[in-house]
């Protein structure tokens, strides 16, 4: 039976917490294929390249958005970030289930090529705990902050473009959820199910010639 894998979109506004979800979601299913991001922009300490990201120079980027290398890519607060399509793809065709946590703007247009992903957003649990989470990363000016917030905002309304939504309120909580959505999306009937009835005439077949 070769059914293809999932490909599963996590996505959500800066703040709500989906690296984290996406983190605890991994320890609990190892089985799940990490899609790793390009980017250009500088390695942050502690990020390797291949693991963290793969860190592109901008022409670089630029040429591979060129030859059609990426399923989907967007300019997020002035650098670039894509996902290499062929891996993603390849890991799909061979049947694994493969995690993509990237911006919104990446995830319609990964919607518009492969509708048939799992699209889910993360949302926090109010604006002022991701005004807090967004305050705690210690990086924003009074104006920046004002920025993301209104972005964030914006970026909420894009929620129907998904199908499940997760409140990432309490992280365990938030990943029994993520882990249900999966459990429920393995067991949905797919335009590719014929592979199942498939299998069951053949062994149907082998049942007969054995008796
Ligand atoms: P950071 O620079 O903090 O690692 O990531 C910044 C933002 O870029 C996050 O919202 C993250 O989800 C998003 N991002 C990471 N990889 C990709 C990608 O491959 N495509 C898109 N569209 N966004 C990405």
């Amino acid at each position: 039976m070769n059914q293809k894998g999932l490909l599963i979109i996590v996505s959500g506004p800066s703040g709500a917490g989906k690296g984290t979800l996406c983190k605890s979601l991994l320890k609990r299913d190892s089985s799940l294929i990490v899609s790793v991001s390009a980017t250009t922009r500088l390695p942050r300490d502690g990020e390797v390249d291949g693991v963290s990201y793969h860190f592109y120079e901008k022409e670089d980027f630029l040429n591979r958005i060129e030859a059609n290398g990426f399923l989907e890519y967007a300019k997020v607060y002035d650098n670039y970030y894509g996902t290499p399509k062929d891996f993603v793809i390849d890991h799909i065709s061979r049947g694994e289930n493969v995690l993509l946590e990237i911006d919104i703007q990446g995830a319609i247009q990964v919607k518009q090529k492969y509708p048939e992903g799992v699209f889910v957003f993360v949302l926090p649990p109010s604006m002022k705990t991701l005004r807090d989470r967004i305050v705690g990363r210690g990086s924003e000016t009074p104006e920046s902050l004002e920025k993301r917030m209104s972005c964030a905002m914006n970026e909420i309304e894009s929620i129907r473009h998904y199908d499940y939504f997760v409140v990432n309120d309490q992280v365990e909580w938030a990943t029994d959820q993520l882990q249900a959505i999966l459990l429920a999306e393995k067991c949905r009937v797919r335009s590719d199910i014929s592979e199942v009835v498939l299998k069951f005439k053949e062994e149907k077949q082998n049942v007969k010639s054995v008796d």
